[in-house]
């Protein structure tokens, strides 16, 4: 197929199979699987261990890390224990790194802000227990003591299959080609639960003069003011011109017209309210109004319960810097950001795309959604087609065709 301009391709490690036991001769890295779970989760976190040592982990030994916000089980320590090949820590997250701030700060905002996720429907946005875990993976999972001392992290979850045999270690070849993330799913970020971060990503990269790297552009797009994709929204405004003109001088506004587009009932009441926000100027707290590029999130995202990646890359003060912009925002309880777009958006501004790595040849399984290799090197991201209407797929950027060959 047809290479994109600039697309940065990176390729297979390994096309077909090596002798994993003559790989499991060469010295490993200093890296580990960390698994964050709960101790109800004991039957899928067996399935996905047994999944990883069968296709992995019987020839490589690499340690598994366990990490919760409560105190393991002896259940579950046992169980865990007997199923591994490789050494088996287990560690508590502590309270502080846990919870929100805020739900100590001003626990009435921060259970009102919850609550009226629920409301409006937004996935997870009503558990508190998923924001923490969201603000964890994005703020301190490479801070736990038991995480901070390794190179490289492979992130397990719960209920995920290893189809095909992992016959060579990701983290050496990742290594030898100075690679520095992995991936094996792409996908597109539910636009409710992160409306404001990526306006908020633009802010930081703005005020620290972040030279954006070639990867930038595998989550950004222009921002078209294209007449007519959201007419249900104006159609009580009685001179329309005049609506539009002074719509093109203001992005904020139309971009919050945009998001309530989502809705399939047309504009509902908090769309009504973020649109009135920003007429007066408000937003999310450390966000100037002016503060906005010609530019959205395109919503691209690597699926982050498979990742494979180096710590340094979120233990660095740009990262650190980051989240601490984006926490101050109040952006992981007044909205339910997740730790992928919040990764991927780092991994935009901090990485070129040349140290991103496709790992087409996991087959790997999530839920719903899964990659199968199907023998063929030049399998695509799996991508979800257009979810949006009529009108707005259209401006859709094939951004998975940056890492098509
Ligand atoms: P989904 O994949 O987005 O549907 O989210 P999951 O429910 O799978 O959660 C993502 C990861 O965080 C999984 O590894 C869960 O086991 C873990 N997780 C989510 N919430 C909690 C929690 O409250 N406590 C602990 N210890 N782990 C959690
Ligand atoms: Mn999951």
């Amino acid at each position: 197929s047809e290479r994109p301009v600039g697309s940065r391709m990176d390729s297979v490690f390994e096309s077909g199979c090596r002798d994993p036991l003559e790989e499991a001769q060469k010295p490993r890295a200093n890296a580990a699987f960390v698994v964050l779970a709960r101790n109800s989760e004991l039957d899928g976190v067996l399935s996905s261990i047994r999944s990883l040592e069968r296709h992995f982990n019987q020839w490589f030994n690499y340690p598994w890390i366990f990490l919760n916000d409560e105190v393991f089980t002896d259940e579950f320590k046992d169980e865990v224990k007997a199923a591994t090949s490789g050494k088996v820590r287990f560690g508590t997250v502590p309270a502080v790194r846990w919870h929100v701030p805020a739900e100590n700060d001003d626990p009435l905002f921060f259970s009102e802000a919850i609550e009226e996720q629920g409301d409006r429907g937004i996935m997870y946005g009503s558990m508190p227990a998923y924001h923490r875990m969201c603000r964890f993976y994005s703020g301190y999972f490479f801070d736990h003591y038991l995480v901070r001392k390794l190179d490289w992290y492979w992130r397990v979850e719960p209920d995920v299959d290893f189809f095909c045999d992992i016959t060579y270690d990701p983290f050496k070849e990742m290594e030898a080609h100075n690679k520095k993330y992995g991936f094996t799913i792409m996908i597109k970020e539910l636009i409710n639960t992160v409306p404001n971060l990526f306006r908020t990503t633009v802010a930081y990269a703005k005020k620290n003069d972040i030279k954006l790297p070639d990867s930038w552009s595998l989550f950004s797009k222009d921002l078209e003011i294209a007449r007519g994709t959201n007419d249900h929204l104006y159609r009580d405004v009685k001179d329309k011109d005049q609506f539009w003109k002074k719509l093109q001088g203001r992005v904020p506004l139309y971009r919050a017209m945009r998001w309530s587009d989502t809705n399939e009932d047309g504009i509902d009441s908090h769309s009504l309210k973020v649109l009135a926000d920003y007429t007066n100027g408000g937003g999310l707290t450390n966000v100037p109004a002016d503060r906005f590029d010609n530019l959205e999130y395109n919503l691209c995202h690597f699926w982050s319960n498979f990742e494979i990646g180096r710590t340094d890359l979120f233990q660095s003060k740009q990262y650190r810097d980051y989240f601490h912009f984006l926490e101050e925002s109040n952006g992981f309880f007044v909205e339910r950001w997740g730790d992928a777009p919040i990764h991927s958006l780092a991994l935009g501004m901090f990485l070129n795309q040349s140290e991103i790595h496709y790992f087409r040849d996991i087959g790997y399984r999530h839920s719903t959604l899964e990659h199968c290799p199907a023998n063929s090197i030049n399998q695509r991201p799996y991508s979800e087609g257009p979810r949006y209407r009529h009108g707005y797929s259209k401006q859709e950027e094939d951004y998975w065709l940056k890492f098509d060959s």
